[in-house]
């Protein structure tokens, strides 16, 4: 007999929470209540079905694992929605405001919503960024300067695809410096309207002021700094602003879709200025994290979204959170329009266009690209070597063949002559995790998957 069910679940999500990512943690736990308990069974309520599946599925063993540490009485637990009240209270209010923003490459946001002096948009907060693996670092920097402004990480150097969160990241950081320290002069300004506004100092004859402007901030925060890109004059320009700041310790971050390194056309100072900081990328984001902020947007647009769409929605885009967040949104702009639900095949046929043809690229296509990338031939890869230069492409082939073609281990070892699929599963684990230590593998991988799309379109 359990006397205080209450207790031994607090006591339970210490545990989970020591072997659980603080953002996976926020999401799949809090509203998480012990209901009771009877015949070993301890009835957990969940705040709606998407909850329930979640946790029944993915998190199933650790939270039994961490009850029964507690206490032997549990053998099971079982999951019940608590309130569903709460969410059947606000069923239409949702305005879709995202949607617009979104579309645009460079987001450009209304008046209203901007301080204008930071100009910075307090959607973009530290709270509504979920975390996974593949942004932790670059979370936790952001994080870090937001408490040692202009000390620890001077420049801050976020880099990585397009609508991998650079933009939302970068807000978060202005606005919670603004939050915590109104004194402190913030200004978020996106590269190429940094150049319109140099273009223009120089047509009115304002340059001065145009320099002592930027001169002055605490904290700069320049957006997608890509577009400097063969731009010579403005790179000296900000050149001399950069010093400027730099040396009076003023904090300054840069966002840009690719490394210093490989941003064609920036002066060799410039780019060491960059390189002299801390730099971090984002790389693409796992399925859970995909998952998790599906998952997060649903819940605050008070719709009810069956489980599997949103499962389907976090497997199917998998390069870009912003399509991945558009998904959601026409999703939801459907169910309005139609004042009902829809089915999986129903928001299949209507995603169609927002997903890449994974389906053309076949097992031979894959090995065509691999053979040629490095420039081996074909038959070379079903060949049963050692030789390193054959190894890792045979390796990466297993692996892409498992990661995007989702080919079962039995089926791929069959194809390369494997009795037994171990050998394809150690493949697969072994370049993922090789593509986060090793950059240039990662690069390599990159690559090959995009002349495969690429050639599949
Ligand atoms: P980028 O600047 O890298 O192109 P954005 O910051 O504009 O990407 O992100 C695109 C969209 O995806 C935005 O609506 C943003 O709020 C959302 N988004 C990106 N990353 C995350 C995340 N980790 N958690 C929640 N939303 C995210
Ligand atoms: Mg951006």
């Amino acid at each position: 007999m359990i006397t205080n069910l209450e207790q031994l679940w607090k006591d339970a999500l210490v545990d989970i929470e020591l072997n659980t990512s603080k953002a996976n943690f926020a999401t799949w736990f809090q509203n998480t209540i012990p209901s009771h308990e009877k015949n070993g069974i301890l009835f957990l309520g969940v705040p709606n079905t998407f909850v329930k599946e979640w946790l029944s599925t993915k998190y199933h063993q650790p939270i039994l694992k961490a009850i029964h540490n507690l206490t032997p009485v549990i053998k099971n637990i079982e999951y019940i929605i608590c309130s569903p009240t709460q969410i059947n209270n606000k069923p239409q209010q949702v305005v879709i405001q995202e949607t617009q923003p979104e579309k645009e490459e460079q987001l450009e946001f209304k008046e209203l919503y901007i301080d204008k002096e930071a100009n910075l948009n307090p959607k973009y907060k530290f709270d509504s960024f979920i975390v996974g693996s593949f942004n932790e670092v670059a979370y936790a920097a952001s994080l870090a300067v937001t408490k040692n402004i202009g000390t620890v990480y001077n420049p801050l150097f976020i880099y990585g695809g397009v609508g991998l969160g650079k933009t939302h990241l970068l807000q978060s950081v202005g606005n919670k410096i603004k939050q915590e320290n109104p004194q402190i002069k913030v200004r978020y300004i996106t590269s190429e309207k940094f150049a319109n506004d140099y273009v223009s100092s120089i047509q009115s004859g304002s340059i001065q002021s145009f320099k002592d402007k930027y001169r002055q901030y605490n904290v700069l925060i320049i957006d997608d700094i890509q577009f400097f890109s063969n731009k010579l004059k403005i790179q000296e320009e900000f050149f001399h602003i950069f010093n400027s700041l730099y040396e009076n310790n003023q904090q300054i971050i840069f966002s840009s879709d690719k490394s210093p390194k490989h941003i064609i056309g920036l002066e060799e100072r410039l780019r060491s200025r960059f390189e002299g900081g801390m730099m971090i990328d984002i790389t693409k984001p796992d399925f859970e994290t995909r998952l998790a902020i599906l998952k997060d947007k649903v819940e605050k647009s008070g719709y009810i979204i069956d489980y599997k769409i949103i499962e389907y929605v976090a497997s199917a885009i998998q390069e870009n959170i912003r399509e991945l967040v558009g998904a959601l949104n026409t999703i939801i702009a459907q169910y309005k329009l139609r004042n009902r639900t829809l089915s999986l095949s129903e928001i299949q046929e209507i995603l169609k266009k927002n997903i890449k043809p994974t389906k053309n690229i076949n097992i031979n296509s894959v090995i065509e690209v691999i053979a040629d990338f490095y420039g081996i031939e074909k038959k070379i890869l079903f060949e049963k070597t050692r030789r390193k230069e054959i190894v890792k492409p045979r390796q990466i082939a297993m692996y892409i063949l498992r990661e995007d073609l989702n080919t079962s281990y039995p089926c791929i070892g069959n194809k390369f002559g494997q009795k037994d699929h171990t050998t394809v599963i150690y493949a697969y684990k072994k370049i993922k995790e090789l593509r986060e230590k090793d950059s240039k593998i990662n690069q390599e991988i990159e690559q090959i998957k995009s002349t495969l799309y690429e050639q599949d379109a």
